[in-house]
Order: structure tokens, then C-alpha cells, then sequence
């Protein structure tokens, strides 16, 4: 494609771009169970007033734009506060990927300072925990040493032990782990990490904003938080559970000494002085005020109704899928995110049956297992969960392994002795995408 020639009219153009759509998930109607987090057209509408009145600012120079670093330092510290640091050091960032990158080369650079002896610097974290530690291993040069889990799906704590060496500088637990919805024993691998001189990051990525609710609605919820002794640094998404427009988490940090590892700083340039503290160059003002306007918004009042109503909505669906003899739910989740299998049908068969039913579920491996994250999107649907999942048991049950869509590809890969090859087939799809019309 070619930029045309001349400009085709803000009513074509729009119009294109309604039309583009009409084949994308229909996260609208609670079809889908990742991806989208959606509270409500008053929150939705709120977030687009929010993030349209700082469309265009730019958060790169916190002189020319207070207003946008206030709004920083405020959701930093409403986020601290509600993880049990009042004084809490932090940054917002573009989402949690961009969070785990900043916590991993924190504790990298603060291992340069502190145990310089460390030459090729490692981390332990559970094999359940996000990619994005891998994706940051990768980029910083950190060695990532995973550590089983047991039968509860929670990280092994024994193994963990196991993994330190002498050139281990953090350890990483998960509140929750997104496959199971599980949350790591974090008391036990922060008193770990403390013994031992060691950072520990907790992934609260996706519970960072949802955990606190649902423990204060009387859940059990083992602590997790900057009140466990050891816990060094948290990420927690703002564009997940607190419903924030997209491009928006946090990065938390114990104390402002270990938070000045994350900046960097850079003295000898034409263009000036420059600082900065995370990955990007110029950051978007758009999704700083619509997080902190969302947080206004709602307030612990929204935030406790919204987490009530998708706890209640997430133990009616477990509740459903346990009554359908085939299907299973993994472990004991901690909240609105959960896997389920079965001994007795293809899982994967079984989603495909679902896609067809018009559901959108995202697929899982060791164990195979489908997963969901509710919201209150799912909330008047759950009778039609039940019964597409009858129906769609049905449908696969007794059938031979499926020949067909996600069942055939997921059980070809998954047969692969060799991971290497799935590595390879996953970067050769990632290169075809931009061949493909869609
Ligand atoms: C979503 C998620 C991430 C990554 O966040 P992105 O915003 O997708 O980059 C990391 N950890 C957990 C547990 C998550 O659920």
C-alpha cells in the first residue's frame, strides 16, 4: 500500500475503518476473556473525555506539562497506598511488559552497584510466570532460571531455594500467575529473598488492582503486597483491573535508592540534557490522565461494586463448569482469571467448538487448558457459558482427535520433543502477518 496521493475525506476514511472491524472480537457483549477490560459505557465514556483533553500533550519533559507529571506521582502514590506503601517510589508506564522490563533492569543496575562481584547476573522465576520477564531477560543480559510448580499451581518454593546461585540477584513470584490465576507464596520467597540479600519483584500485573477488593470483601487473599517484609518492587497494570485506558501500569518500588537504578541519564547531547526514566522517548499524555481520572471516578466505592460483581460472576461460571462432569477448574484461583481441562475430552477440540458458538478463548499448554478472565462485561452470560460448554462437550465427546483449527496445531506442537522448532514456528507466523490480508 501506498499513502494516496491525496487525502480521501474524514467520511471515507472513518468509514474504512468502521468496516475493518466488523470481523474483530465482540468483547462488547462478554465474548471474549482476555484482551479487553470493560466496566460500563459511563466508565468508557469517562476514559475518552479523560484522554482526549491530553490527546496531544507529551509526558517527555515534566517542565512543559505539570499537569501530566502531577497526575503521574498521584496515581503512584494512590497505587502505593492501596499495596500497603504510603511512601511508595514508583513510574507509570506504558503497560506491564513495559513494568517488568523497568523492575528487571533496576535489579540489574542495583546489582552493578551493590554486588559488583556478579558478572553474569540471574533471576528466579516460576515457569508460570509472564514472558515478559523472558522478553526482559533477553533484552538486559539476565540469565532467567525457572523453578516448577506443585500440584496447587503455585511456584515451588523448595526449587526456587534450589535455583539460587551465587550470581542470583532477584526472585519473582506472581499474584496471581495469569495461566491459573494462582497467587505464588510470596511470604516464603520474600523472607527467601531477604535472607539471602536478594531483590523480589511480585507480578501484580493483573491482580495489582483487583486482590485489594477482593480481599476487602472478605476473600480469602494470602498477603502479597509491600506489607510482606522482603517485597521489593510490584508491577500492577492500570489498563487491566483498574480499568484504565490502554498504555497505562504502574512499577512500584520499596524505596527511592532502588528506584534511581531504573533512570538513565544522558549529559553530552546538542540537543540538551536529558533524562529519562523508562523505555520511551516521548510518552503519550492520553492514558496518564485517563488512568488517574478513572481511579477519581470510580474510587474505592466503584472499585469494591465492580470487583463484587466480577467475583460473583467468575464463582458462577467455575461453579458452572464444575458441573459439567467432563471439565475441571486448575487449582484454587484467587480471583476473576481461571483455567479449566479435562481428563476426558480434546481441550483444544472443545475450544474450537466454542469459537464456533462465537466465544473467544484463549488456549493454554502444560497442562493443555483453556482460560478466562471475567469481567462485569460477563455478567448476563453466564447461563449462556453453561450451555454452550454442554453443547460443545457434546459435540466433541467421542470424537477422535480433531483434524481441524486450533485442536490440530496446539497437539502437532505440543508432540514436539524439540522446542526449538516451536520457537521457529512462532517467529515464522510472526513474519507472515504482515503478508497477510485480512
Ligand atoms: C498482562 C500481564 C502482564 C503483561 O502486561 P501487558 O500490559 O500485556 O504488557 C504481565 N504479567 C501478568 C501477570 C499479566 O497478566
Amino acid at each position: 500500500m501506498k499513502i494516496p496521493p491525496t487525502g480521501l475525506g474524514k467520511a471515507h476514511v472513518l468509514g474504512a475503518l468502521e468496516a475493518a472491524r466488523a470481523h474483530d472480537a465482540d468483547w462488547r457483549k462478554g465474548r471474549t476473556f482476555s484482551l479487553v477490560y470493560y466496566a460500563g459505557d459511563d466508565v468508557l465514556e469517562l476514559l475518552h473525555d479523560a484522554f482526549m483533553k491530553y490527546f496531544s500533550e507529551n509526558a517527555l519533559n515534566p517542565m512543559a506539562f505539570p499537569s501530566l507529571r502531577r497526575f503521574e506521582s498521584d496515581v503512584v502514590s494512590m497505587a502505593g497506598n492501596l499495596l500497603g506503601h504510603a511512601d511508595v517510589a514508583g513510574s507509570m508506564t506504558s503497560g506491564g511488559t513495559e513494568s517488568i522490563l523497568m523492575a528487571v533492569k533496576t535489579a540489574r543496575d542495583w546489582a552493578r552497584a551493590n554486588r559488583p562481584e556478579i558478572k553474569a547476573p540471574e533471576m528466579v522465576v516460576p515457569i508460570t510466570v509472564h514472558p515478559a520477564f523472558h522478553k526482559a531477560a533477553h533484552y538486559f543480559g539476565v540469565k532467567a532460571v525457572t523453578a516448577p510448580i506443585d500440584e496447587h499451581f503455585r511456584v515451588d518454593v523448595d526449587a526456587v531455594r534450589k535455583s539460587i546461585s551465587p550470581s542470583t540477584i532477584l526472585i519473582v513470584g506472581s499474584a496471581p500467575a495469569y495461566p491459573h490465576g494462582v497467587i505464588d507464596p510470596i511470604r516464603d520467597l520474600a523472607s527467601l529473598a531477604a535472607e539471602r540479600g536478594l531483590l523480589c519483584h511480585v507480578d501484580a500485573c493483573v491482580g495489582g488492582f483487583m486482590l485489594p477488593w477482593v480481599k476487602r470483601l472478605g476473600y480469602a487473599v494470602p498477603d502479597w503486597d509491600f506489607s510482606v517484609p522482603g517485597v521489593t518492587s510490584i508491577s500492577a497494570d492500570l489498563h487491566k483491573y483498574a480499568f484504565a485506558a490502554k498504555g497505562a501500569s504502574v512499577v512500584l518500588y520499596r524505596s527511592r535508592e532502588l528506584r534511581k537504578h531504573q533512570f538513565v541519564a544522558y549529559a553530552d547531547w546538542p540537543g540538551g540534557l536529558y533524562g529519562s526514566p523508562s523505555m520511551p522517548g516521548t510518552r503519550p499524555g492520553g492514558p496518564i490522565a485517563a488512568a488517574w481520572a478513572v481511579l477519581q471516578y470510580l474510587g474505592e466505592e466503584g472499585y469494591l461494586r465492580i470487583a463484587k460483581e466480577s467475583m460473583t460472576t467468575a464463582r458462577a461460571v467455575m461453579d458452572a463448569i464444575k458441573t459439567v462432569p467432563e471439565l475441571r477448574v486448575l487449582g484454587e484461583p484467587a480471583m476473576t482469571i481461571f483455567a479449566f481441562d479435562s481428563p476426558s475430552v480434546d481441550i483444544y477440540a472443545l475450544g474450537d467448538a466454542m469459537d464456533r458458538r462465537g466465544w473467544f478463548i484463549d488456549r493454554q499448554q502444560k497442562p493443555p487448558c483453556l482460560h478466562m478472565m471475567i469481567t462485569p462485561a460477563h455478567a448476563r452470560h453466564v447461563e449462556a457459558i453453561r450451555e454452550d460448554l454442554v453443547a460443545s462437550v457434546r459435540e466433541v465427546k467421542g470424537t477422535a482427535q480433531a483434524g481441524a483449527g486450533s485442536a490440530a496445531m496446539y497437539g502437532m506442537l505440543g508432540s514436539l520433543p524439540d522446542r526449538s522448532q516451536v520457537k521457529d514456528f512462532i517467529l515464522e507466523f510472526m513474519e507472515s502477518l504482515d503478508a497477510k490480508q485480512s
